[in-house]
Formats: structure tokens, C-alpha cells, sequence
């Protein structure tokens, strides 16, 4: 049963893997911003997360998506991610 492989990936914060599509990649861009990937398809380093609400907190307020994509999360784009992440269902 190996004909269609799902790709699966990790939530940084609380390590539970499922398919790649279930999760929300954020991205540090060789800009130097960090923003929500919705075509997952943007360059530079990626984090994904999934949608429980205590992860996002975790991840932006925390310190862990700094953490991940070894760089610097601006107060704008934790504002920014924040605001999305009030638009995740459980
Ligand atoms: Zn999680």
C-alpha cells in the first residue's frame, strides 16, 4: 500500500506528526519576516504547527517558532500570527 505517499511533518510545539495539508506552515523568508504559508510554497526556512490554539501560543509568545526557524520573530510578525492563529478551530 505504497502508491500514494502523504507527506507527513511534526507541529514543532507539541510533536504530533500528521499529514502536511492538516498542518500551517510559517516561514521565515530570506526577507527576514516570518509569515503564514497558506500555498506552502514560499521559500525559506519553515516551522509547521497544527491548529490547537495552546501550540500558537507556545510557539509565538514562547519562543519556540524563533527556536525552530533559527531567527528572530518581529513583535509585528507575532502580532500577525497571532490574529491567524485566533482564526484556527480546534
Ligand atoms: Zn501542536
Amino acid at each position: 500500500m505504497h502508491q500514494r505517499h502523504t507527506p507527513e511533518r511534526s507541529c514543532v510545539v507539541c510533536g504530533t506528526k500528521m499529514a502536511k495539508r492538516d498542518l500551517v506552515r510559517i516561514v521565515l523568508t530570506p526577507s527576514g519576516s516570518c509569515t503564514v504559508d497558506e500555498t506552502g510554497k514560499l521559500a525559506g526556512r519553515g516551522a509547521y504547527l497544527c491548529h490547537q490554539l495552546a501550540c500558537w501560543e507556545r510557539a509565538v509568545k514562547g519562543g519556540r517558532l524563533a527556536h525552530s526557524l533559527r531567527g528572530d520573530v518581529t513583535a509585528d510578525d507575532k502580532a500577525r500570527l497571532t490574529e491567524f492563529s485566533a482564526t484556527l478551530t480546534a
